[in-house]
């Protein structure tokens, strides 16, 4: 995948699948071939020498692992079974005595389970606020830390991070600088050319966007670094790669991702600027909206849209936050984000008091429905609170 030139843009290349088309059948898709073993001849030569054993490799990740390498514009790229994979696989480098910064107020999950791992292997975690750039670069600066891993727009507070600022103080001292991107999709943000080493994803959110596959992935700027060939060790090894049939999947709901986020991100554009316009409603937290704290560095950083998640505080507490979700009719109740459908949670019954998350925050991830069904699904239930 090295060296390959990225000339089409992004909503060519997820259309046609990079180009692909099968050379056996001559399908403009790719078939799925879920063999987990591949044959040798009699010289014992492997007859398709990329495909050995099916936990190293199969062709439908290889697909979909070079329209995603195309769609950030990066070097190479490798996928796992999940988002957390993802993560797994950045840190497996880490060794003990090692330091990692990491960005406070990022996607729970990933803190919950970088401060378990920290803890167990003696990698020193710091957690740090990066919306506060100067602060930020000085802690990379004093640190020296093996990995920076930031999220740009976090999940559920809604801040960008200054990345290009960022990368040059971690070029200063040595670091390698990670990004998880989930909540912009490589359509609005391609974070390596922002100067980030790694670009991180959770694909079972927009990227697949059909709320049916579980993925995560990697995609880097330089494949030759000791890290990423450390990545690429432990995908074998640990096996967290993903199966070829979500594979496929993937394949497919990839075609129309630059469509849905477009769709996505004009239907979240409406419901933030009705939000905040609602006497229900305290405050909404969405870049594109002019009032956003980081509605600049969003201008800078993405482009087509301003992504397709936002959280909201109601008026109110945990009661009217609950009682906002009760009343929803249509719009469904759940987790994730990034789905054709339009989902909202109420974040703290999710997250407790350990990230200081409000009680009265809704985070919404807008589909791509209607525009006026949404907003009027949301005007009933805030109504109702
Ligand atoms: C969901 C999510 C993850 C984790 O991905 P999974 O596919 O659920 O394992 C990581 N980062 C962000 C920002 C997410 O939203």
């Amino acid at each position: 995948m090295a060296d390959k030139p990225n000339q089409k843009q992004v909503d060519t290349i997820a259309a046609r699948a990079n180009g692909y088309t099968d050379p056996n059948s001559g399908g403009v898709v790719p078939p799925i071939q879920p063999s987990t073993t591949f044959l040798r001849d009699d010289a014992y030569n492997l007859v398709v020498p990329e495909n050995s054993y099916g936990r190293d490799n199969n062709d439908q990740v290889r697909l979909a692992e070079e329209i995603l390498c195309s769609l950030e514009g990066g070097q190479d790229t490798l996928l796992f079974a999940t988002g957390m994979a993802a993560i797994a696989a950045l840190v497996e480098p880490l060794k003990s005595g090692d330091t990692l910064l990491l960005q406070s107020g990022c996607y729970w999950g990933t803190t919950a389970y970088l401060r378990k791992v920290c803890a167990h292997r003696e990698i020193a975690l710091i957690e740090a606020d990066a919306t506060d750039t100067s602060a930020f670069c000085e802690s990379v600066a004093s640190e020296r830390p093996k990995l920076v891993l930031v999220e740009t727009p976090s999940n559920p507070w809604i801040r960008l991070c200054d990345v290009p600022r960022i990368s040059q103080a971690c070029k200063n001292s040595g670091s390698l600088l990670a990004v998880d991107a989930t909540a912009a999709t490589p359509v609005l943000m391609q974070p390596l050319q922002l100067g980030a080493d790694i670009v991180m994803h959770s694909a079972t959110k927009a990227i697949n966007g059909h709320s049916d596959v579980l993925a995560g992935v990697l995609t880097c700027k330089n494949q030759n670094s000791e890290h990423w060939q450390e990545i690429m060790a432990h995908r074998a090894g640990g096996g967290a790669i993903l199966s070829a049939h979500d594979a496929w999947m993937l394949i497919r709901g990839m075609r129309t991702l630059p469509l849905r986020i477009e769709r996505m991100c004009e239907n979240a554009l409406a419901i933030a600027e009705f939000l905040s316009s609602h006497a229900a409603v305290q405050e909404v937290w969405y870049p594109g909206l002019s009032s956003h704290v980081d509605h600049a560095l969003a201008d800078q950083h993405m482009s087509g849209g301003y992504g397709y998640l936002m959280s909201f505080l109601v008026k109110g507490g945990r009661e009217e936050a609950l009682t906002f979700c009760r009343y929803l009719d249509g719009i469904h109740r759940a987790t994730s984000l990034g789905g054709t459908e339009s989902l909202v949670e109420h974040r703290h019954t999710i997250e407790g008091e350990l990230t200081g998350c409000p009680e009265n925050l809704i985070r919404l991830s807008a589909g791509i429905e209607n525009k006026k069904d949404l907003i009027n699904e949301l005007d009933q239930a805030l109504r109702s609170i």
